[in-house]
């Protein structure tokens, strides 16, 4: 008979510095006589830049499904005491940024459900945008996420109905609107799954007899695995002993993978439409420098996200790479919450900038996007305190106009600071001598791919699907 087991640790900290929400990791592995969770943790370790509120992991070895999860980063959350307790060649594994639902040890994932003799667990990239029509049929107390909705409703088909894992999900998943990329097992399969607009990535990869579905393909690599492909949009494939079979349980859609995984999300290694991402981003400086030509001396990235575009910005541009600015690489959302005194350096606590470099100098400052603004005007000061004559501002993506949906948390419009200015209002607020953001032509362009491929809701305002208008992040929490 299976059984769930859930362990859980002292909740740590997660306050948060600067950037906006990226949109969670999904990691799952299937083999013979493979240590399933630790390839898993690897797996994870490589995708934490797509969350670091929580991470988790789920194990079955074909008779018990065993999830231990816990808030903090996978390097705090795992050890080899825990990947010790989760035998098995069977795993799932989840790093999560918070988009619906609090940070919480009940709202981490893997989400799991107990069934008779079976069980499930899921992990989620993405955001639902029926959740609150969802809401209504389900008991309240069962799911505070739109991850513990869905989970629900598979473990209700599967128990009530009598049915399989892979009969549950073609069932159940077309009832879901916006975005899910997953990766769902119960004892003895693994199913990876992309919603029919494919809004998040998710590869499938081989190390030799072991089948991967993962977020991103650095996650591969990390292994020695081989990219197999990406799963296409609406398709779900599932793979037990006898190896993988594709389904496609959606009614066909609009291909819409996120615009923003090319300029912000995804890891510069990883590979998404044929192309390396770091490659991508350097187009993107280069088509700007052509865009946007200035008169200064030295080009400065905003590490490390605004590296590859200043690249292929002072490649065309002529004007020569700096790294004026030096990142602390060790703060990140777990980075303990400064007092108020220090807390009002803001942006110091993650960079600092060198006036060795930079002093006396013209400086083209290149960055991938601007969403709040607060930490660019801050960097601005900075570079100025650190004796620039003048600051011009590139960013390597359009303004950033309209709230996420599908997985990006942003909060609502009033805080996006472009949501109502226009680029001289926001050039001003900024305080910089120069403002240009990269046409959506030329990011497009830098893809490599038809603009059809895409969401660019945040950078245009067209949401290739309906949009709740009453949904917020905590829609599913009980108000005490
Ligand atoms: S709205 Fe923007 S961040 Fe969200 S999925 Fe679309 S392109 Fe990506």
């Amino acid at each position: 008979m299976g059984t769930i087991a859930v362990v859980t640790e002292q909740p740590l900290d997660a306050p948060i510095l600067g950037r906006p929400g990226e949109a969670c990791g999904v990691f799952g592995i299937i083999g013979q006589d493979i240590e399933a969770a630790r390839l898993t943790y690897f797996g994870l370790f490589a995708l934490q830049h797509r969350g670091q509120e929580s991470a988790g992991i789920a194990v079955s070895d074909g008779e018990n499904l065993t999830v231990y999860k816990d808030l903090g980063l996978v390097a705090q959350v795992f050890d080899e005491r825990t990947l010790g307790g989760l035998p098995g060649s069977l795993s799932i594994g989840h790093t999560r940024y918070s988009t619906t639902g609090s940070n919480s040890w009940e709202n981490s994932q893997p989400t799991f459900r107990h069934i008779d003799t079976n069980g499930i667990a899921l992990a989620h990239n993405g955001n639902l945008t029926n959740t609150a029509s969802l809401a209504s049929h389900d008991d309240p107390m069962a799911a505070t996420t739109d991850s513990e909705l869905m989970t629900e409703a598979i473990a209700t088909a599967m128990s009530i109905d009598s049915l399989s894992l892979a009969d549950a999900l073609a069932r159940v998943l077309p009832t879901f609107d916006g975005a899910f990329s997953l990766a769902v097992m119960d004892r003895t399969t693994l199913v990876g799954v992309r919603d029919p607009h494919g809004f998040r990535p998710l590869c499938l990869g081989k190390l030799d007899r072991s089948w991967i579905v993962a977020s991103e393909t650095a996650a591969l690599d990390i292994l020695g695995a081989g990219f197999v492909r990406q799963i296409a949009p609406g398709e779900m494939v599932v793979i037990d002993a006898n190896g993988p079979v594709s389904l496609f349980p959606f009614e066909e859609a609009s291909s819409n993978l996120c615009l923003f995984e090319f300029v912000y999300f995804a890891r510069p290694d990883s590979t998404l439409l044929g192309a390396t991402i770091h490659n991508t981003r350097q187009r993107m400086g280069r088509l700007l420098a052509t865009q946007a030509p200035v008169d200064a001396d030295i080009t400065v990235p905003v590490p490390e996200s605004g590296i590859p575009a200043a690249q292929g910005f002072a490649a065309v541009s002529g004007i020569p790479y700096m790294d004026g600015l030096v990142k602390n690489r060790y703060v990140g959302r777990t980075f303990i919450e400064p007092a108020q005194a220090l807390r009002e350096r803001g942006v110091r606590m993650k960079l600092n900038a060198m006036p060795g470099v930079i002093g006396g100098k013209r400086v083209v400052l290149v960055d991938d996007s601007i969403v709040r603004g607060s930490t660019t005007r801050q960097l601005v000061s900075m570079v100025r305190e650190a004796g620039a004559t003048e600051v011009h501002l590139r960013i390597s993506s359009p303004p950033y106009k309209w709230p996420c949906f599908y997985g990006m948390d942003t909060g609502d419009r009033s805080t996006l600071l472009a949501a109502d200015r226009s680029v001289e209002e926001i050039a001003k607020h900024l305080e910089v001598d120069s403002l240009v953001y990269l046409e959506l032509e030329n990011l497009i362009e830098a893809t490599g791919a038809e603009a059809d491929a895409f969401c660019t809701a945040c950078l245009s305002g067209k949401y290739p699907t309906d949009v709740p208008t009453i949904d917020s992040k905590f829609l599913l929490e009980r108000t005490p």
